[in-house]
C-alpha cells in the first residue's frame, strides 16, 4: 500500500454544512481516512514513510475538519494532536478521545478473509469496510463530525472541551502518556474523559434481545513479567536430572492449574441486573438476583467462557517461550512471558505475588517488564455524567439499554484516567462478527451507524 503522500483525494469529499451531517457523508469521510494506512509502529522515531502516512492523515483531517482543526492541534509524542475549543466556562472540562492509528493486515488479507482490499475504503450496500472502520477511525469521524457540524452552526461550548487524537494506542500509548502529563502540568482537570471501548453491542450479553450500550467505566490493569530459569547447559547426549526448560515448564504448568481467586465485582453485579429483566427464562430470574447470588456466580462464571471468567478474575497469559539456541544444544537459561490482566480493585503487586506463590520454586527469577494498574471505577447511577451519556444514547439509539462493565482490554484512557472520571464507549453498532473483526479479518462498520453515532457526540456536546 502506498502511503498518501498529499490530501488532494479529499477534493470530492464534501464538508459538513449545518445542521446533523448525513450518514452517507460521514461515511465518505471516514472511507477517505481509511485509505490512509496509519499503521503504528513499535515505539520509536517514526522511520519517514510512517511519518509522512500520519502527516496525510493529519492534511486530510485539516480539510475534512476546518472549523475543530483551527484550535491549533498541539503534536504530542509521535503524531498525536491535542486541541482546546475553548468554552464558556473552564471549569468542567471534558476531554474526547478517539485513536488515528490502526493494526497491520497481513500481506495476504485475501487469505486472511478480507471481502475487499483493507485499506480501500469500499462503501458498499450501506457498509464501510476496511482496517479501522471499528478501531478508531469510525468514532473518530462521528466524534469529529458531531464537533464541526456544531461549529458551524455558531454552538459555542459551555465548557472547554478537549480533543486527544493519539497516533500510537496499538504500540504502547506514548501520545496519551505525554498529553496526560500536559493536561496535568496545566492544571485541566476533565469533569469526564470519553475514549474507545464499549459499543452499542447485539449479541454481547448472553439471552439479552436488542441492543445494549455498553460503557466500559474501567479497564483492568496489564503487567508483562518475565520467568527465567537459568541452567549449567552443555551437551544434550548427557542431559541433568533436571533441565531450565523442564523448572520452567513446572511452573508454567502450576500457574495455569491455580487461576487466581474469582469475585464479582460490583460494576459486573450492576451489569447483570440491568440486564436481567430484559431476559426471559431461567437466566434472567438468576441475574435479576445477581447481587444475592455473588458467590455462585463467581464460581459459574469461569467455567461458561474465557470472556466470562476474565471478567471476574485476573488472568495470566503465557505469551512467549525460549529455551536452547540448537536442536543439540542444552539450554544455559529458559525464559517465558506472563501477560497478566489486572481485576480492578486488585493491584499489580497482588498478581505477580499470587503467581510467585503457585509457583513456589526458588530457582525460577521473576522480572516485572511493564505493568500499569487496574482504572479507578468511574460514577454511574444517579452522577450527572451517567446520566449525559444515559441521555445521548438514548436520543441516538433509542431501543438500547445502557449498562457499565470493566473493559477487558485496554484503551489510552487508562493515560489519562487519573485525572478525571473515564468513560469508554464508541457510538457505534457492532454484532458478535463485526467485535472479532476488530484487529482481525473485514472490519466494517454500518453507515446508518455513523449517522447515529454523530447524534450521540452531539447530544452529549450539547448537553454539557
Ligand atoms: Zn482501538
Amino acid at each position: 500500500m502506498t502511503p498518501v503522500s498529499d490530501a488532494s483525494g479529499m477534493g470530492g469529499v464534501p464538508r459538513v454544512g449545518p445542521g446533523e451531517p448525513a450518514a452517507a457523508d460521514v461515511a465518505e469521510r471516514l472511507a477517505a481516512l481509511v485509505r490512509i494506512p496509519t499503521v503504528t509502529p513499535p515505539p520509536g522515531p517514526h522511520p519517514p514513510e510512517v511519518a509522512a502516512t500520519f502527516g496525510a492523515q493529519r492534511a486530510a483531517l485539516d480539510i475534512l475538519y476546518p472549523r475543530v482543526m483551527a484550535h491549533e492541534p498541539e503534536q504530542v509524542g509521535r503524531a498525536g494532536l491535542l486541541l482546546r475549543i475553548p468554552g464558556a466556562s473552564a471549569e468542567r472540562p471534558v476531554v474526547l478521545m478517539a485513536h488515528q492509528d490502526v493494526v497491520p493486515v497481513p500481506e495476504d488479507w485475501a487469505g486472511e478473509g478480507w471481502e475487499h482490499e483493507p485499506f480501500a475504503g469500499v462503501i458498499q450496500d450501506g457498509w464501510v469496510f476496511g482496517r479501522g472502520t471499528l478501531d478508531d477511525k469510525g468514532a473518530l469521524v462521528v466524534m469529529m463530525d458531531a464537533l464541526e457540524s456544531l461549529l458551524t452552526e455558531g454552538w459555542a461550548p459551555p465548557q472547554d472541551v478537549w480533543v486527544l487524537m493519539g497516533a500510537d494506542e496499538e504500540s504502547y500509548g506514548d501520545c496519551a502518556v505525554q498529553a496526560a502529563a500536559l493536561l496535568a502540568e496545566r492544571g485541566v482537570e476533565p469533569w469526564m474523559i470519553l475514549d474507545e471501548g464499549g459499543a452499542v453491542t447485539l449479541g454481547a450479553i448472553a439471552g439479552l434481545e436488542g441492543e445494549a450500550a455498553v460503557i466500559g467505566v474501567s479497564e483492568k490493569g496489564i503487567a508483562s513479567v518475565t520467568l527465567t530459569v537459568d541452567a549449567l547447559g552443555g551437551h544434550a547426549s548427557t542431559p541433568p536430572r533436571e533441565s531450565a526448560p523442564g523448572i520452567l515448564a513446572r511452573a508454567l504448568r502450576r500457574i495455569e492449574t491455580h487461576p487466581h481467586p474469582a469475585s464479582v465485582n460490583d460494576v459486573t453485579i450492576e451489569m447483570l441486573e440491568a440486564a436481567g429483566p430484559r431476559i426471559t427464562g431461567a437466566m434472567g430470574a438468576v441475574l435479576r438476583r445477581a447481587r444475592a447470588l455473588r458467590p455462585v456466580l463467581a464460581r459459574a462464571m469461569p467455567r461458561l467462557s474465557p470472556e466470562m471468567a476474565a471478567m471476574v478474575r485476573t488472568t495470566t497469559a503465557i505469551t512467549q517461550l525460549s529455551g536452547s539456541v540448537g536442536h543439540n544444544v542444552l539450554a544455559t537459561r529458559a525464559t517465558a512471558m506472563l501477560n497478566i490482566r489486572v481485576a480492578a480493585g486488585s493491584s499489580v503487586d497482588e498478581a505477580v505475588e499470587h503467581i510467585r506463590r503457585v509457583v513456589g520454586d526458588p530457582r525460577v527469577g521473576f522480572a516485572l517488564v511493564e505493568a500499569s494498574e487496574p482504572s479507578p471505577v468511574s460514577p454511574r447511577g444517579d452522577d450527572p455524567r451517567w446520566a449525559l451519556l444515559n441521555e445521548a444514547i438514548a436520543s441516538s439509539y433509542p431501543e438500547a439499554l445502557t449498562v457499565p462493565y470493566v473493559m477487558l482490554a485496554a484503551s489510552d484512557a487508562r493515560h489519562l484516567a487519573h485525572l478525571g472520571p473515564a468513560y469508554r464507549f464508541a457510538p457505534l453498532r457492532m454484532d458478535s462478527q463485526q467485535r472479532a473483526a476488530v484487529h482481525g479479518p473485514n472490519e466494517k462498520v454500518e453507515v446508518a451507524s455513523l449517522g447515529q453515532g454523530v447524534v450521540f457526540y452531539r447530544a452529549l456536546l450539547q448537553g454539557l
